[in-house]
């Protein structure tokens, strides 16, 4: 453990694989459910109708990205699951931030009698009667607020405003401009600090429970979000089924996910534990200079210790990875179901990007390069079971499409420097 922790003191990068991983078949019977996702993927078809009517980009309502099939060898079938091309905001924040904020709509609106959902028959309105003016002029009497890199408040920021929630988003000084102009376009109250996330979100979390008509989405905390991210398991599996691909413990599936403070890789390898079972295995990639989950996970003290408090800075040109401390809800429910994590030097991040551009024309941001890296460990055997013909590599591109086209092509020149 010491080697690890010193070699990330000294932003060099780590492999490190969990050796308190359980596999499925090996946990207790009584282990609690972290969160329903069967009451997830119920709720996000119920509001199918309404994105369908705010967002018609969205034909059949349902907020999904396309798992597009790389190359294979005689490791495997790579996959790119590309959620940098999720409808609405772009990012695999629009699994659990819209989620989140659909859910508050639903139970306003329904508190309200504005809106009728029976959980125990299921029956219910159309939800697309909440896309309504009266609604919205309901909806425009309660805020949401969230402290974010970027991402998450692009997600929350957009739907909160296409309901008619009042939205304040608290952006850390690693966000990008273009998030902030972005959002300001859109009507949302963007609220700058010269600090980091950590510091963005406190703020955040204090001016909303100071007022009891504000909901704060709470990236360190929140089961919300992580329910949402976790209905991916449920999907990826439709995707995989639909090609005809199996995954089991002879058929095994190597999952690669860029981590910030945990939420959505936490909540997607949460999902896809429960929906695939054996044969299974999730690593998280972190910049060299913010792996807050690594070091939460190796020292075992999980939220409780930050990268500051190895001496490291927490600045990274992966933006959605620039996090100091970990959630303490995800590193715990990591401890046991986390293959491993890795970390990479930012000066990777561009290669990997132009990379991937020049094979298949898809662009992804910096932040989710950081999963490309997780191959080579995986490849070359340093994990075992190690892959085979028979195994795929799923590799989370987490965002990307929004990036403005000059954006783009300043990344990509630097990646083919
Ligand atoms: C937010 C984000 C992540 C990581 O998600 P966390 O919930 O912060 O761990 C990864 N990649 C991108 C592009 C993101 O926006």
């Amino acid at each position: 453990m010491a080697d690890y922790i010193d070699k990330m003191a000294n932003y060099e990068e780590i492999f490190w694989i969990n050796p308190d991983f359980v596999p499925p078949a090996e946990e207790p019977q009584n282990t609690e459910k972290i969160v329903d996702i069967d009451d997830a993927e119920a709720r996000l078809a119920r509001f199918a109708p309404f994105i369908r009517r705010m967002f018609p980009e969205v034909e059949d309502g349902i907020i999904e990205s396309p798992l597009t099939a790389l190359k294979s060898n005689e490791d495997g079938r790579f996959f790119l699951k590309q959620d940098s091309h999720l409808p609405i905001s772009g990012s695999i924040k629009a699994r659990g931030g819209i989620y989140e904020v659909l859910k508050l709509a639903e139970t306003l609106a329904v508190e309200a009698g504005l809106l009728h959902w029976n959980p125990d028959t299921g029956e219910h309105d159309d939800y697309a009667k909440l896309g309504d003016p009266e609604m919205k002029e309901f909806f425009s009497k309660y805020k949401v607020a969230v402290g974010s890199t970027g991402n998450l408040g692009l997600s929350i920021g957009i739907i909160s405003a296409a309901i008619g929630f009042e939205v304040t988003v608290h952006m850390s000084a690693d966000a990008r401009q273009w998030k902030k102009d972005m959002l300001r376009s859109k009507g949302v109250t963007v609220v700058e600090y010269p600090d980091d996330y950590e510091a963005a979100v406190a703020q955040g979390r204090r001016e909303a429970q100071a007022d009891p008509t504000c909901h704060f989405v709470d990236d360190e905390n929140s089961l919300d979000l992580f329910a949402g991210y976790s209905v991916a398991g449920r999907r990826l599996k439709k995707q995989l089924d639909a090609l005809g691909v199996t995954v089991d413990e002879e058929h095994r599936m190597y999952v690669y996910l860029p981590c910030g403070v945990g939420g959505a890789p936490g909540g997607v390898a949460y999902g896809i534990r429960e929906t695939f079972g054996e044969g299974v295995y999730c690593f998280f990639a972190e910049p060299t200079h913010a792996p807050c989950m690594a070091l939460g996970l190796i020292s075992g003290k999980l939220n409780s210790i930050a990268v500051g408090d190895i001496g490291i800075d927490g600045k990274t040109e992966a933006d959605g990875l620039a996090v100091g401390r970990p959630s303490g809800l995800v590193a715990k429910a990591m401890q046991t179901r986390l293959s491993g994590c890795f970390t990479v030097d930012d000066a990777k991040l561009y290669p990997y990007l132009a990379g991937l551009k020049d094979s298949t024309g898809i662009f992804i941001e910096p932040s989710a390069c950081a999963a490309f890296e997780g191959l080579k460990y995986i490849c070359d055997g340093a994990f075992a079971p190690a892959p085979d013909e028979k195994s795929i590599h799923v590799i989370w591109a987490t965002g990307g499409n929004m990036v403005p086209e000059e954006e783009k092509i300043a990344y990509y020149e630097r990646g083919k420097k």
